[in-house]
């Protein structure tokens, strides 16, 4: 096939079998690449789009099929769940099937019925083995997803993934493609190395992810924290979203807390039996339930492309781990809100894992980095892409800190005061004690060691708790003093920090705002530029009665919501209000078998509130 007819072959499914008009960045050249026999690296962020990656392969097709190695289960069955909606014949061999499923599926591959053959990596080569050459002639493609599994490098190694370093050698005229959203280059050359694939093309998407609109919030309390989401999520009623917590109490407590406050929330973590787990996802992909308060457990193997915000109720421990959890929120492409809390008492927690874990220096490293991005006063999705090794080099207007540049005023009197009750401790107290005396707070243990009697007990009285902390924080990071990590994380006092003490330098801090954020409402919130170059406006009404009916749909069929339609395609409706078949037929994200599927429901409806 020439490479034009081949791309009008390639656009032709890709309207008629997901409704989309073009392919996004790189999705063509990978496509023809692998077309052309290559074997490729493809570096995207999630939600980049990197399924039609390995789909349209497959699809493409005579009488072959693409297999694809994919880790998590729960994610296999969505995703094949999804492709069948579109009318796309794709099989899973898993071991969650039975026995005759499975022999079904090697049946059908056999007839040529297939075009996307989901397995786990454990299974592979053993299924692989007991093929005859009519169904391995028949192999166009393997498609290795979360290929970062396979690196000891990697964040998340996976013993399973190593197998597949044989395939190449067995089958070296089937292109593969290892497909991930980790974009370090050791992980990614290792990924080379472990697949034997050295002459991999390598594809790296731009990790933006413009849409994600990103907020920090320093130094607040507990309570006023639980305040902050609670008024966060009512700003976003009805929508979904996921609270990280550090620890597993913490999310049973944040569930127990929100529940109370009359928001509908619930824990999500790995000491939870299956069942339960299992319960909390589909609610959660049903719409059925709208918040989840999880350990860092949940999402791996959610695919749900409508999460609207994602909140980090304590610091991550690197801004890998910050970037995949966000990352969640908005892959349809529709405004969605990260917000980050970030406290010292985070900081020392984190660093204590980080002191216990084998590879001591690159946690530091990593922690480091993220504690930077979150004190930061410029930009931060300029330094979320520089960290990627990306070039960004404008300010994205979409973040807390252009949105709301840092006020600075001369802080040297505070840093007086911390630096003198530092010091009148001989340095003995952390920064937690260093709160409490400048606070001038009379605790058992601040009693005990006499600290109420010093000459600066009280003196910072007229600043909060998150003001200090946050005040403190800030001259931490400008070096006034250290933390002795190996002393109880005791604060000692630089030769910096000592000129400032005694007024031969003074100092400026960022101005603490009580409000802490400033995420707006949805409304206001940044316009997509495809939304705005629409003419016609968003009927807001009409998108929530269609969102009504896609979830009558959806509990009809047994599938999730987001399965019938994204919110983008219900928005599409909404806008452009289709009453025909024609007109319904050619919006995003409606292919044909949904269209004969769907396209009366929805007309319908649209009709019915037309008149009204
Ligand atoms: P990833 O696997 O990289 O996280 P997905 O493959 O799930 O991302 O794609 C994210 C979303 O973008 C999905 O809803 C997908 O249908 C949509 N998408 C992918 N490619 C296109 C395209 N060319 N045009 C429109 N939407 C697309
Ligand atoms: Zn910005």
């Amino acid at each position: 096939m020439e490479e034009i007819g081949r791309k009008e072959y390639a656009l032709a499914l890709l309207r008629s079998c997901y409704g989309y008009d073009n392919f996004r960045g790189h999705q063509w050249d990978i496509i023809n690449h692998t077309l052309d026999g290559g074997d490729s690296i493809v570096l995207m962020p999630t939600g980049g789009g990197k399924s039609l990656c390995y789909q349209i392969p497959g699809l493409m097709s005579d009488s072959g099929f693409a297999i694809v190695i994919s880790p998590l289960l729960a994610l296999m069955n969505d995703q094949i769940d999804a492709l069948q909606q579109n009318g796309i014949p794709a099989r899973a061999l898993n071991s969650e099937k039975s026995d005759i499923e499975n022999r079904q599926t090697v049946d059908l591959l056999m007839e040529g019925k297939v075009k996307l053959l989901y397995i786990s990596p454990e299974k592979l080569l053993n299924e692989i083995s007991r093929w005859n050459t009519a169904i391995t002639e028949r192999i166009c493609l393997f498609a290795v997803d979360e290929a970062h599994c396979i690196s000891q490098w990697g964040h998340d190694f996976r013993p399973e993934y190593t197998q597949l370093g044989t395939l190449k050698q067995q089958y070296p005229h089937i292109p593969v493609m290892a497909l991930t959203a980790t974009a370090d280059r050791i992980t990614r050359d290792d990924i080379a190395e472990q697949l034997h694939i050295p002459d991999a093309r390598l594809f790296v998407s731009s990790f933006d992810r413009p849409n994600i609109s990103l907020n920090v919030v320093q130094g607040s309390t507990g309570r006023q924290k639980m305040k902050q989401i609670v008024q966060f999520i009512n700003l976003h009623h009805g929508e979904s979203g996921i609270i990280y917590c550090l620890r597993r109490k913490d999310t049973e407590k944040m569930a127990a807390e929100l529940t109370r406050l009359g928001i509908d929330a619930r824990p999500f973590h790995a000491a939870m039996s299956a069942q339960d787990k299992q319960q909390v996802q589909r609610d959660f992909i049903n719409d059925d339930l709208k918040v989840v308060c999880a350990t860092i457990a949940f999402g791996m193997g959610i695919d749900k492309s409508n999460v609207r915000y994602v909140i980090h109720s304590n610091m991550p421990r690197n801004i890998e781990s910050y970037y995949q959890e966000i990352g969640r929120a908005g892959r349809d492409g529709l405004p969605a809100e990260a917000l980050l809390f970030y406290t010292y008492g985070d900081v020392v927690a984190l660093q204590q894992f980080a002191l216990q874990s084998g590879q001591v220096q690159v946690n530091m490293d990593k922690l480091r980095r993220m504690q930077q991005f979150a004190e930061s006063g410029v930009c931060r999705r300029r330094i979320l892409l520089n960290y990627f090794n990306e070039r960004f080099d404008h300010d994205c207007h979409n973040c807390d800190v252009c949105n709301n540049p840092p006020e600075r005023f001369d802080g040297s009197t505070y840093a007086q005061m911390a630096l003198s009750a530092i010091k009148r401790t001989d340095e003995q107290a952390t920064m937690f004690t260093v709160t409490d005396i400048l606070r001038g707070w009379r605790k058992a243990d601040i009693i005990e060691k006499g600290y109420d009697r010093l000459k600066t007990f009280g003196v910072g009285r007229d600043l909060t708790v998150a003001e200090w902390n946050a005040y403190l924080l800030q001259m931490l990071q400008m070096g006034l003093f250290e933390v002795a990590y190996n002393e109880n994380n005791h604060l000692k006092i630089t030769d910096y920090g000592n000129e400032v003490l005694f007024g031969r330098q003074s100092i400026q801090l960022n101005r603490y705002h009580r409000q802490g954020f400033n995420v707006k409402k949805r409304e206001t919130a940044l316009p997509l530029p495809e939304s705005a170059a629409q003419e016609k406006q968003l009927d807001k009404v009409l998108f929530e009665k269609l969102k009504d009916l896609r979830k009558a749909l959806a509990k009809a069929g047994h599938i999730a919501p987001y399965m019938v339609f994204s919110d983008k395609s219900l928005q599409a409706m909404a806008t452009e209000k289709p009453t025909t078949q024609a007109e319904f037929g050619i919006l995003y994200g409606v292919g044909e078998v949904k269209c004969q599927k769907y396209w009366r429901a929805f007309t319908a409806a649209i009709r019915e509130h037309l008149k009204e």
